[in-house]
């Protein structure tokens, strides 16, 4: 056991040479590393809100969780109160509002960081509209992206900004910000808009989840718009074989749709915002448009 000092305060960490993706040799300092060095950019996205950590105890190989609830805490770590919307039950979510519980998750070795979409104060409001863009092999990310960019034109005729970013993993997202917006409306809006999609280009866009339907096309998952599911962080690490991020990208990569370019290692993903700032800022932005169905 070691003690950081980070800030004001004494974080307790444990095995930090522990490797947690075995085809790179990262241990899990190099992970709380590359955390404290996004925490700028990362934890405007995260802060104030319930997250799930999805930790990897014994590498990005091993036996993972999504964990909820949050584990035994020093008293400096917040937590918010959730509900399992069917059985009511509660429990307390972690909430990362600063960079001490940023190396406390980090510890834990939560690889990725997945926020719900509302304050922990808030929770019935959601700040932003998420689609998550998943594509059904032999459908990767070129599809991904056109997709995108079908969103995203949709959107913009409404009157809606919207921002990408890679998943990290397979597919792209696409977040809308919102100010005081409801998931009925988040989720009838994007179960529209995904509808639409289908019903133009059946052979490439599903909006069903059912997975048999999915081969060489594209699911548009409106149904992420909900209060009892979290999406990953911007900035967040990927427990894929090798570390990658999911990554704020301009509209202009989405329609290139290069592989090459819209893979971020944690060093480019870190030279990136040294060299661009926060490409996510948009969706932070107090301006960001009312939702949708409050204005018809
Ligand atoms: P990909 O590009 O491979 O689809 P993704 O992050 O979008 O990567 P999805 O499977 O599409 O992964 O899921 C979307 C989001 O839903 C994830 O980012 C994650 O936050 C959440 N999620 C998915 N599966 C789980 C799970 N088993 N438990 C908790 N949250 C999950
Ligand atoms: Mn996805």
């Amino acid at each position: 056991m070691t003690t950081l000092r980070v800030l004001d305060r004494d974080v307790a960490v444990s095995s930090l040479d522990r490797v947690l993706y075995p085809a790179t040799g990262t241990t899990k300092a190099e992970v709380i590393d590359y955390y404290v060095r996004v925490a700028h950019v990362l934890l405007p996205h995260v802060a104030g809100r319930p997250v799930t950590l999805h930790r990897f105890p014994e590498g990005v190989g091993g036996p993972h969780f999504f964990q909820t609830r949050t584990p035994p805490h020093p008293p400096w770590v917040r937590t918010a109160r959730m509900a399992y919307e069917r059985s009511g039950k509660t429990f307390e979510s972690p909430v990362l509002d600063d960079l001490p519980s940023l190396v406390w998750a980090g510890n834990l070795s939560t690889v990725e960081i997945h926020p719900f979409l509302g304050l922990a104060e808030a929770q019935e409001r959601p700040l932003v509209m998420v689609f998550d863009l998943d594509p059904g092999p032999p459908a990767g990310l070129r599809e991904a992206c056109e997709v995108a960019l079908r969103v995203r034109e949709r959107l913009d005729a409404d009157g809606l900004a919207a921002y990408a970013k890679t998943s990290g993993a397979k597919g792209i997202h696409v977040y809308v910000p919102l100010r005081d917006a409801t998931y009925d409306a988040t989720k009838g809006y994007a179960k529209r808009l995904a509808a639409a999609l289908a019903r133009e280009t059946p052979e490439r866009v599903v909006d069903r989840m059912t997975r048999s339907l999915r081969p060489g096309k594209v699911l548009v998952d409106w149904s992420q718009n909900d209060r009892g599911k979290s999406t990953v962080a911007p900035y967040s690490l990927r427990a894929l074989r090798v570390p990658t991020v999911s990554m704020p990208v301009p509209w202009d990569a989405v329609e290139r749709a290069d592989a090459e370019e819209l893979t971020y290692d944690p060093q480019r993903a870190l030279d990136t915002v040294a060299a661009e700032g926060d490409r996510f800022a948009g969706v932070l932005s107090l301006s960001s448009a009312a939702c949708p169905d409050a204005r018809s």
